[in-house]
């Protein structure tokens, strides 16, 4: 037997066991040496017999040759003697001349195919040895190759959501990927919380969406780039205490998302300790984490700034609601939708009744104020995908996709008296009497396109201003288009 010790890194790591069959190797070794008509026999020691050749009869043992090899701890003995068919043949003085001269070269043919053998077994182990670090060296550059690819996916797909809010399943799918094993959680700066509330989470059993403020969070207060948090980091810590209310044995790593002195979020992990068995393991999966917070943050903040130039090209900053050329963009599509399903779009415009006179009494900042007021109750009566904007001076329109026209008619009304009932304080005063008139026009029946549906509508508007104001009136039918019975209804 080979019984070699195996070292990694300077400690031990086991045994590498080889067996080879004694009387195979040794018959192999013979085979190569030219010793015909000479029996031969192996000894292991003096006396136990391991392998003979050439069986038969052991008659002119007494004139053989012997030499010990001395092979690790055991004294080995090879003995080679003439066959009979050679002793008849030569005479005796001649033949035991010849068996000492065979013995010699057998014996020295052994020694030097033993330590042949050895030598090569060494650099056999050596080479293995080379495989086996190569093999590791091989894996490790694989997963890396692997992570990279993986983070640079979680970057493409985070770039390719229409905003920050659709990114929450690709960045979930990605760190459930990159952080085998591990439960965790993107939180998120929230101006709304002022602190951070949940954005997305992978792994098992997952706490419920939550927020919490930024004090509660020991590596956020002390506003570290990086805290592990060790099997007794819960105790200061108040938001890894709610978040795993029973005390577990497993590590829990927060970590901060911070650009340039922002707090963008927090990525935290819980069961840190599976991605990093042993101290060296524990060294890469911080180095690599700190990439993987790094190409958040980096993503993060470019879609956030990506948002907020589409807002800002988009939204009016007095009101919050979109402007005059996001609503062509958004109302023409909706046009084409509604055209490929064949379903309504309602659209409301709305116009402040008398605000010049609010300008007049209260000033341009008092009008402001209201104009901002009308914003945030349009936005109260407001689906997912309804369109809110504010059209040009004190003029908003509301686009109503998938709304029919009754149902339409019915939401204006309740915006009106909405707005009648606001409560406003300018300058210290109590502002009362504001009024809103509404026109209120539908695809198909009012208009096709998307100039003929707002006209349909300003119309309508026009007609309640003359009508006496603070009311909602409806557009009149195109001719064109097929009459609806719930329309007659409604008009009459
Ligand atoms: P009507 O009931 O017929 O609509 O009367 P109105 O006074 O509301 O309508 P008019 O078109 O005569 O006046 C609109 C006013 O809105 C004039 C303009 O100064 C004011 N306005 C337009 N944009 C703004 C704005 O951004 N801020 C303020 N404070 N006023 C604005
Ligand atoms: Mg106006
Ligand atoms: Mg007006």
């Amino acid at each position: 037997y080979l019984i070699l010790p195996v070292f990694k890194d300077k400690v031990f790591s086991g045994y590498i066991v080889a067996s080879a069959h004694i009387d195979i190797m040794l018959r192999d070794i013979l085979k190569e040496v030219q010793l015909s008509k000479f029996e031969v026999a192996f000894f292991e020691g003096k006396n136990q017999k391991r392998s003979f050749f050439k069986s038969s009869d052991e008659l002119p043992k007494s004139i053989s040759s012997m030499r010990e090899i001395p092979f690790y701890n055991s004294l080995w003995v090879v003995k080679v003697w003439p066959s009979t068919e050679l002793f008849n043949k030569y005479g005796f003085t001649l033949l035991s001349k010849l068996i000492v001269i065979a013995g010699i070269i057998l014996a020295l043919f052994l020694f030097s195919a033993i330590r042949a053998r050895q030598i090569i077994n060494r650099q056999a182990l050596m080479l293995q040895k080379t495989q086996d670090t190569l093999k590791e060296q091989l894996g490790e550059s694989s997963r890396h190759a692997k992570e990279l690819r993986l983070l640079k996916e979680m970057t493409d797909a985070i770039q390719w959501s229409p905003s920050l809010s659709d990114a929450n399943v690709a960045i979930a799918t990605y760190c459930a990927l990159l952080l085998p094993g591990t439960t965790g959680l993107l939180y998120l700066a929230s101006d709304l919380e002022q602190g951070l509330a949940q954005f997305t989470s992978w792994g098992m059993a997952t706490p419920k969406a939550h927020s919490f403020p930024f004090s509660n969070c020991t590596a956020l207060e002390k506003n570290l780039l990086n805290s592990l948090s060790g099997r007794d980091y819960g105790e200061g810590c108040q938001h890894l205490q709610t978040l795993y209310l029973t005390k577990s044995q497993s590590v829990n790593l927060c970590w901060p998302i911070i650009d340039q002195g922002e707090t963008l979020g927090l990525l935290s992990i819980r069961d840190y300790h599976k991605l990093s068995p042993t101290d060296a393991d524990h060294k890469k999966a911080l180095l690599f984490l700190e990439t993987l917070v790094n190409q958040l943050s980096l993503s993060i903040s470019a879609i956030k700034m990506r948002d907020l130039l589409k807002d800002q090209a988009t939204r009016d900053p007095l009101t919050n609601l979109f402007n005059r050329r996001y609503l062509e963009e958004t109302l023409q599509r909706e046009l084409h939708r509604a055209e490929r399903h064949s379903t309504p779009v309602s659209i409301i415009m709305i116009d402040i009744d008398h605000f010049k006179n609010v300008n007049d009494t209260y000033g341009h900042d008092g009008g402001d104020e209201v104009l901002a007021k009308i914003g945030s109750l349009l936005q109260k009566y407001y689906r997912k995908s309804d369109i809110a904007c504010r059209f040009g001076g004190e003029e908003f329109i509301l686009v109503l996709p998938e709304m029919s026209l009754d149902i339409a008619l019915e939401r204006a009304e309740i915006i009106r008296l909405a707005a009648e009932s606001l409560c406003l304080t300018l300058h210290g005063q109590e502002m009362k009497g504001l009024t809103i008139s509404l026109g209120v026009a539908t695809y198909p029946q009012h208009g096709t396109s998307m100039e003929a549906l707002i006209s349909a509508a300003d119309k309508a508007l026009y007609r309640a201003k003359s009508l006496g104001r603070n009311r909602v009136e409806v557009a009149q039918s195109d001719l064109s288009a097929p009459k609806v019975s719930s329309l007659e209804a409604i008009l009459s």
